[in-house]
């Protein structure tokens, strides 16, 4: 009996079916544009999941019910194509990265070794040095595309800890580390290895540091100003006390951890001024810049992450600000030494040679899909320039939106970044949380924009992200619905 797949040939049935589901996906898409159009098609959990069917026959099903399925998953999907998803820090994406998608698939090829991926090793090798380039990196540094910001967060504190401990680490694991920092004179509490990251960074460090077997309790909270940016101050006196006292019931600093771009107030902590101290404590820099990295297209963000080119290792994740679709993730490294996991690797799998390298002798993973192919895309239809006119967009809206919510007495604006990225946490004044919770639910409860709210220290707000895609009139009209909907 022949294998069901072998029916007929591919290119026949690609050829009947694609159109049919691009057509969807199309009409779809315009009716997500059309002004009127709500951006979830359900409010609850069991709307959702009355919706539609989803179930696993025993026989296969006719084309007809195929295609009015994947109907069914669009329909019955959040719609990015409303422009009015604002409630994460990825919106609608470039419609060249869908596509871009659909390539890769058709592919069907691993980046994990040369011969598998040959283009599309060339591809992200092209990009790494791209965007290496942009952060000021040298020659030196390299660079691989990984799923997300949180795991390229998770391989830069293991490549941190295998690189800076070398084989102690490497082959021995946090056992040897903690033994090797036990005759360095660390005692007991003193020798537990740590992160100092600033109160505001993402919840990965804690993840990053239970993977790398240090416990989320490694994480040392450094605090932040009114604007969200690390204390400087506070950090150079965590890192001088931990260093002179081997016993500091905190640990012994290994890796600081900075954000540009936090989660909910969009700041930068001042990686011109934190790098020095790591230089002279010895000290792993990594910057999580998986929001605000993208902003390096211009000048102005540029100049909010002024010295990370010191940094030792970086995230950028380009399925955030720069639209490309899930996903599309960057581990950066200034020295191309470091960024390497080999331990007693596979003679069956990597053959690779200096011009023909297998990069996932870079990860902790083995096959990966060619996420890459999706930023040179996009790239490559707007160029260098047109992402930068992408960033300045977005920032002069923000600037735009926060003078449209300090002319509304009704509206209370919460902590802003200094100077300003691309959120705005504002709430009805005088109500608390209470008067943020109410307006998100009229905001979601009316099925037309999305957007969330973020706990901060004197309590909720609405988190406006301001997406370059989306257009100014939309957030003006949002910003207008709290002022004058609700009390
Ligand atoms: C979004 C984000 C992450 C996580 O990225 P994923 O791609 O969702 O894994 C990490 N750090 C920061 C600062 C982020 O904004």
């Amino acid at each position: 009996m022949d294998s069901p797949l072998r029916a007929e040939r591919s290119s026949t049935e690609f050829g009947r079916l694609a159109p049919r589901i691009v057509r969807a996906i199309w009409e779809w898409m315009v009716r997500g544009e059309a002004p009127d159009a709500p951006v979830s098609p359900w409010t609850t959990p069991a709307e959702y999941y009355a919706s539609m069917p989803v179930e696993l026959p025993a026989e296969g099903a006719s084309e007809e019910a195929l295609v009015h399925t994947v109907q069914g998953v669009l329909s019955n999907s959040v719609n990015p194509w409303t422009r009015r998803f604002l409630e994460k820090l990825y919106a609608t994406p470039a419609v060249v990265s869908v596509l871009g998608d659909l390539v890769l698939g058709a592919l069907n090829a691993s980046v994990h070794v040369f011969s598998a991926s040959p283009i599309l090793t060339r591809v992200e090798e092209r990009c790494v040095q791209g965007l290496c380039e942009l952060f000021g990196y040298s020659t030196e540094a390299d660079g691989v595309s990984m799923p997300g910001g949180a795991a390229s967060n998770i391989l830069a504190v293991q490549t941190a800890l295998a690189h800076a401990l070398g084989s102690v680490y490497r082959r021995g694991g946090v056992w040897a580390l903690v033994e090797s920092l036990h005759e360095k004179g660390r005692r007991g509490a003193g020798a537990r290895p740590v992160i100092l990251a600033s109160a505001g960074a993402h919840f990965s460090v804690a993840r990053a540091a239970l993977a790398a077997g240090l416990g989320a309790d490694a994480v040392v909270q450094v605090p932040v100003d009114a604007h969200g940016r690390m204390d400087v101050a506070a950090l150079e006196r965590l890192l001088r006390e931990m260093h002179a006292d081997a016993a500091h019931p905190r640990g012994m600093p290994l890796i600081v951890w900075v954000t540009c771009g936090t989660t909910v107030l969009g700041a930068f902590d001042d990686v011109a001024a934190i790098a020095p101290l790591c230089v002279a404590h010895g000290c792993w820099l990594h910057a999580d810049a998986s929001w605000g990295g993208g902003a390096i297209f211009a000048p102005e963000g540029r100049a909010l992450m002024r010295g990370i080119e010191r940094t030792d290792s970086l995230t950028v994740n380009p399925h955030k600000l720069l639209a490309v679709t899930h996903q599309c993730s960057f581990l950066l490294v200034r020295d191309r030494r470091t960024l390497s996991m080999r331990v007693d690797d596979a003679g069956y799998l990597f053959h690779g040679t200096p011009d023909a390298p297998d990069l996932a002798t870079k990860t902790l993973g083995c096959g990966r899909r060619g996420e890459a192919l999706k930023l040179y895309l996009v790239w490559l239809r707007y160029g260098t320039h047109g992402l930068c006119a992408h960033v300045q967009a977005g920032l002069a809206m923000a600037r735009a939106l926060l003078a449209h919510v300090e002319a509304h007495a009704a509206l209370e604006l919460g902590p802003l970044a200094e100077p300003l990225f691309l959120q705005i946490c504002f709430r009805p004044r005088g109500r608390g949380s209470k008067g943020t919770r109410c307006a998100h639910a009229q905001l979601t409860g009316a099925q037309r924009y999305a957007v969330d709210f973020a706990p901060l220290p004197d309590g909720e707000y609405l988190r406006l992200v301001v997406h370059p895609a989306t257009p100014l009139e939309t957030y003006r009209a949002i910003i207008d619905t709290v002022a004058f909907n609700i009390n």
